[in-house]
């Protein structure tokens, strides 16, 4: 495949923008090679800088659930922007976002629109913080809630540590309040929260992880950190910035059955806009200023463009359920295919898999933590990653990644991906 153009812009891209890219796993680092720079995209496909064309399994990591240039996201965009694409003062379409939100998602009684998953998930901390009167926050080993400062300290093998260890830039008075253990670990949990009894003021999880590949939680492990919580009067926050409008119109909350105290949102909440939001329970949500004194704001909040975008996604969901359940269908598809090829190939694999979150991990044990997850056999997915590449098929760019189908993906597609499997399988084992 000819990829001398994105070659030339990835050059020229680094002598201007910190390794080229604006957010890190763009560079393609963990997979090495030379990242692809996109013209476009339409529907399930990507189109690279030197016209070659892609199977794309990101969607952007997410949001363009229903494929790329959604005809009437674009065309709501299109109709929004030429009546000024920001404000600073509120407009009538926040409130059918939020109304709408509520009506998908029960225990929302009041939410907040920011800008990214980052924003939404470390006000949601901050509010947990206010609520609370404590500080520390409980989080889990490989669950990603954004690059805000609390949420980048590096967890310490197994059981949480004390041992305080930040990365460069972050200080350790910051990182002294955020305490980890592994995802699926409820002792640990418990362990945690008695050593620091009356210091916790939340627990923070991906209930369906994807920062990790793809990792279900066990049962009772969300359940048990419910009743923790109820315990000790933690607020318990669901990011749902991968897992919301994707896994049901509900998020996690509704497939999984858990209701949580705050839930924050990104992703798929903005169509490929950037849109963020963190919503839950009113007696926790009334400290948000100006109601209350926790003070969190954004000149670009609700703006209208990403608002509409929004909002005629989540709509287009809420109004017609059978999208998400044939997304679901198609990733069970190509979950069987994929079993197939693996299978008949040797070499030892697991493949998580829930609604249309799926990932392989080349292991011959369960993957139900950052450190089974790390211990897989990730230079076997790098040559798979470049192999499905020279195929066609756009995966993301790192093991610690879950797949994200989007619901333009023909049967077609699915076909093609599984038969290059089967062919990159049989090339690089
Ligand atoms: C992507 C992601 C975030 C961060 O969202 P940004 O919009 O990139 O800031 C937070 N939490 C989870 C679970 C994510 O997947």
């Amino acid at each position: 495949m000819n990829i001398s153009n994105s070659k030339q812009l990835f050059e020229r891209a680094q002598h201007s923008i910190p390794g080229g890219v604006n957010s890190p796993v763009r560079a393609f680092k963990s997979v090495g090679g030379t990242p692809l720079f996109i013209k476009h995209a339409k529907a399930a496909y990507l189109y690279d800088a030197d016209d070659n064309k892609y199977i794309d399994y990101i969607a952007s990591w997410g949001p363009m659930i229903l494929g790329h240039a959604y005809e009437p996201v674009v065309k709501a965009i299109q109709e929004q922007a030429v009546y000024s694409t920001s404000y600073g003062a509120p407009t009538e379409l926040e409130i059918k976002m939020a109304e709408l939100i509520k009506s998908m998602v029960p225990n929302v009684d009041l939410i907040r629109m920011v800008s990214s998953g980052t924003e939404a998930c470390m006000s949601a901390i901050r509010v947990a913080r206010g609520y609370t009167g404590k500080n520390k926050i409980i989080k889990f080993e490989g669950c990603y809630h954004g690059h805000a400062d609390s949420f980048l300290v590096k967890a310490g093998s197994g059981v949480a540590t004390f041992n305080i260890q930040t990365v460069p830039g972050v200080t350790a008075g910051v990182s002294a309040d955020t305490l980890t253990c592994a995802y699926n670990d409820l002792a640990a949990v418990e362990r945690l929260v008695e050593e620091n009894k009356g210091e916790v003021a939340a627990i923070i999880v991906e209930p369906v992880a994807g920062n990790m590949g793809c990792i279900i939680p066990q049962p009772g492990f969300l359940e048990g950190i419910r009743k923790i919580c109820d315990a000790e009067n933690i607020v318990f926050i669901f990011d749902e910035v991968m897992n919301g409008f994707r896994l049901a119109l509900g998020g996690a909350q509704e497939k999984l059955g858990i209701d949580a105290d705050l839930i924050t949102y990104g992703k798929v909440i903005g169509a490929g806009m950037p849109v963020g939001a963190f919503g839950g329970k009113k007696h926790i949500m009334e400290v948000v200023s100006p109601l209350g004194s926790v003070y969190q704001a954004g000149t670009l909040s609700g703006n209208p463009i990403a608002m509409i975008a929004g909002y005629t996604l989540l709509s287009i969901l809420k109004e017609q359920p059978q999208l998400l359940k044939e997304l679901d269908d198609k990733t069970a598809y190509l979950k069987e295919g994929l079993d197939k090829v693996l299978k008949a190939s040797g070499t030892p694999y697991v493949i998580n898999h829930l609604g249309s979150m799926l990932s392989i991990h080349f292991s011959d044990h369960p993957v139900t933590d950052f450190a089974s997850a790390a211990s897989a056999n990730n230079e076997l997915f790098k040559k798979y990653f470049h192999a499905m590449l020279d195929r066609g098929v756009y995966l993301p760019p790192s093991a610690f990644e879950s797949w994200f189908l989007n619901n333009a993906l023909t049967k077609k597609d699915l076909d093609h991906t599984i038969k290059a499997a089967e062919e990159s399988l049989k090339e690089i084992l």
